[in-house]
């Protein structure tokens, strides 16, 4: 059933690196080069090519916007999670969502705003170093500077019901767009 969903624009859309293949245990974005090597487990759908087998991609993320109607990403805790891949931007430690937050780079007691450009991960260890000040003012190190990502999940057939799927259609907690 799933590879009904995989249609032959989408392996081009990712072959062009028009398209990432997301990871829906962990968001996680590959380019096809890097998925091509994933080998596919037991009982899992996979593409039998002529040397090698590959992963069905169930999601994939558009890296651009040429045909879809132009839209922000959501700037919700889902997105940063993605964007950050689910590492602490200050140490580069990957303890798990449970133990990452939100951090404003620009502490909000000094005017930082809720943004892509201002929020970025941070373990629980980091969060309470930088504590209310900015990185140079704690002398921590940003990873890389937070942008707004140019990405956009792409949902082939909404009738379609994938298990995964509903992890990035269900849960309201991670979708709901925080106040920018
Ligand atoms: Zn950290």
């Amino acid at each position: 059933m799933v590879a009904k969903v995989l249609q032959r624009p989408t392996l081009v859309l990712l072959w062009n690196e028009s398209a990432r293949v997301v990871d829906p245990a962990d968001y996680q974005l590959y380019t096809w080069e890097d998925w091509a090597k994933l080998r596919p487990g037991n009982g899992e759908d996979c593409i039998q090519a002529v040397r090698f087998k590959l992963r069905v991609p169930e999601v994939v993320a558009l890296s651009g916007y040429d045909r879809l109607p132009v839209a922000h990403v959501t700037f919700s805790r889902r997105n940063i999670f993605k964007r950050d891949h689910y590492t602490c931007q200050y140490c580069g430690a990957q303890p798990g969502s449970e133990e990452l937050t939100l951090d404003h780079v620009l502490p909000r007691s000094q005017g930082g705003v809720s943004g892509w450009e201002n929020c970025v991960l941070a373990c629980m260890a980091c969060n309470k170093r930088k504590a209310d000040r900015t990185p140079e003012q704690a002398r921590m190190h940003l990873r890389r500077k937070p942008v707004r990502p140019t990405w956009k999940p792409l949902y082939a057939d909404h009738e379609l019901r994938i298990e995964s799927w509903s992890k990035f259609i269900s849960e309201a907690y991670w979708n709901v767009t925080l106040r920018e």
